[in-house]
């Protein structure tokens, strides 16, 4: 009983059977990743919305308040985020030390400045 290798004689024939390289080439879903892909790029994108204050004039007042020293008004800048607060401003004309009483209502409005004397 001696079997002859016959697959040894067909292979010179050049058939290669079934080729791996076949399946692949098929239906790849990279088209419909890459579509997706940059559907979520869009997606995510921030959108920029210049959001800034109509106003433009921010959370600072200019109110004219007069020197108790030599009561000449003059105009000072007040930060309402501050909220009620109080602080020391030279006077722009006498150059004396003032100090501004800032009152500022529950609504963020300004209520008034008191200017007072330090002596
Ligand atoms: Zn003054």
């Amino acid at each position: 009983m001696a079997r002859t290798p016959v697959a040894d004689g067909r292979r010179g024939r050049g058939r290669g059977g079934h080729a791996p390289v076949a399946r692949g080439s098929g239906g790849t879903p990279a088209a419909a990743l890459d579509a997706a892909a940059i559907d979520a790029l869009y997606g995510l994108e921030p959108v920029y919305e210049p959001d800034a204050p109509a106003s433009g004039s921010g959370p600072t007042e200019f109110v004219v308040v007069e020197c108790p020293y030599c009561w000449e008004p003059f105009e000072t800048q007040v930060d309402l985020t501050a909220g009620t607060t109080s602080y020391v401003e030279d006077c722009q004309v006498c150059c004396q030390p003032i100090e501004l009483s800032i009152d500022v209502g529950d609504d963020g409005m300004l209520d008034g400045v008191r200017p007072a004397r330090m002596d």
